[in-house]
């Protein structure tokens, strides 16, 4: 089965609520598992289960939203706008002269 079948499942099963509850369940333990790697106590993987976890609940809220074009156009434009910030800061770096 392709990922959009199990996706189209899911909603027929638990309804668009549900899944968007279950993402911000998963972004929720994603901090607290990232909290406790600034702490100190981090596992590194309970961070990789909990990004999949993340990865695959947007991966449905794209789905219900058909957002994936316009999230791919904003992911594009936002780190053209990050790697110009980081041009910048390289320009502005004091030389040695
Ligand atoms: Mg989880």
């Amino acid at each position: 089965m392709d990922k959009h079948s199990i996706y189209k499942k899911c909603l027929d099963r638990w309804g668009i609520d549900s899944q968007l509850l279950m993402a911000v369940e998963e972004m929720t333990e994603l901090q607290t598992e990232l909290l406790h790697c600034i702490r100190g106590r981090g596992d590194l993987k309970k961070v990789s289960e909990e990004i999949a976890d993340v990865m695959i609940t947007l991966e449905q809220v794209l789905y219900i939203y058909a957002l994936k074009s316009s999230v791919n156009k904003n992911i594009e434009i936002k780190m053209n706008r990050l790697e110009s910030i980081l041009i910048g800061e390289k320009d502005k770096e004091p030389t040695n002269d």
